[in-house]
């Protein structure tokens, strides 16, 4: 059973989203130079759908997003919360941010509008970081393409690359 430690509403790690960041624990990337050593530990409260509802229902509108932070441990099951978030909140997107490098094969893009791959390497930093290694994908589903293609990856980081004025 994955766990959460706590939850954010961010505006920068999923753009164009207003984003309810849940903080995944027992990570088991171990990056070296990780900015969230306290999501190593099986810490946290169980992150059921009831929990996830809960979590939903007690922020301001305008949520638009929800990122599932970590669950590397157990990506079959990242993958069935968001399936049922799906299922549950249709107009919800849905992301996942993997310490990986590759996606879990445990995982169906059908249900994730967005996910993050790549480790947290301190020396090329994160997504903003031009020499980044990790990168962020919009998934374009088949089902919004041609019928009979696959969904595919589109590279959205040099998005964090770009000038704010
Ligand atoms: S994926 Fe890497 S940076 Fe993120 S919590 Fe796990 S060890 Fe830390």
């Amino acid at each position: 059973m994955l766990k959460y430690t706590n939850t954010d509403i961010v505006f920068q790690e999923i753009p164009d989203e207003v984003t309810l960041a849940v903080n995944l624990s027992g990570c088991p990337c171990h990056c070296p130079g990780c900015h969230s050593k306290y999501l190593w530990g099986n810490e946290g409260e169980p992150l059921t759908d009831e929990a996830l509802d809960h979590l939903l229902a007690s922020q301001p509108s305008g949520v638009s997003c929800v990122a599932l932070m970590g669950g590397d441990a157990e990506p079959a099951e990242v993958d069935g919360i968001a399936a049922r978030l799906k299922e549950r909140h249709p107009k919800l997107k849905t992301a996942w941010y993997s310490g990986r490098s590759i996606l879990a094969k445990e995982v169906n893009l059908d249900h994730l509008d967005y996910v993050k791959l790549g480790p947290y390497l301190s020396h090329l930093g994160p997504l903003k970081s031009p020499k980044t290694n990790q990168r962020l994908y919009l998934v374009q589903h088949r089902r919004d393409t041609e019928p009979g293609n696959a969904n595919t990856l589109h590279d959205l980081t040099p998005h964090f690359w770009k000038k704010k004025n």
